[in-house]
């Protein structure tokens, strides 16, 4: 049994949309693989979320495209990452459109750690979701940097 409708056959392109990213988790597990943690265990102690449900979206994301599930070496049994597929790579700007109305319209326990995008190309701290205000360039997985709030000295490279 579905557990909420499906949106997936709509016209409008913003419900079609909802029904890949309108998952809470999704969208975290994602703001995860963005920032290099793409292993399964990892992902789950970090979002404090349970195994099942983990399994679950994980499958999702995959089965719509957003995420490859890929073998790593080195490991005795087979073990897994996922990586984000230029469909997934895309959802950069919908993270950072729900970072910008998160810190202006939500109250963080702790003022003080706020989340950085900076452009890798320019320096300029980014004051859009998708572009660069300084060189005016597309902000890609390929030249942008998060400063996370819950560690807002250390820069995240999005570039694999
Ligand atoms: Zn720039």
């Amino acid at each position: 049994m579905a557990l909420r409708t499906n949106w997936s056959e709509q016209v409008c392109p913003i419900a079609r949309g909802v029904d890949v990213l309108g998952d809470a988790w999704a969208l975290l597990i994602l703001r995860e693989v963005f920032a290099g943690n793409r292993r399964f265990d990892p992902i789950r102690s970090d979002l404090g979320i349970s195994d099942a449900v983990l399994s679950r979206r994980l499958a999702e994301l995959v089965d719509a495209g957003l995420l490859d599930k890929v073998a790593y070496a080195g490991s005795v049994r087979p073990r897994w990452e996922y990586r984000l597929t230029p469909s997934g790579a895309d959802t950069l700007p919908v993270l950072h459109a729900v970072a910008r109305w998160g810190a202006g319209h939500t109250t963080s326990p702790d003022p003080g750690r706020i989340m950085t995008v900076r452009c890798a190309d320019c320096g300029t701290d980014a004051r859009s979701a998708d572009w660069c205000t300084g060189c005016r360039r597309p902000l890609t997985r390929s030249n942008t940097i998060w400063f996370r709030a819950r560690d807002p000295r250390t820069p995240i490279s999005l570039a694999e």
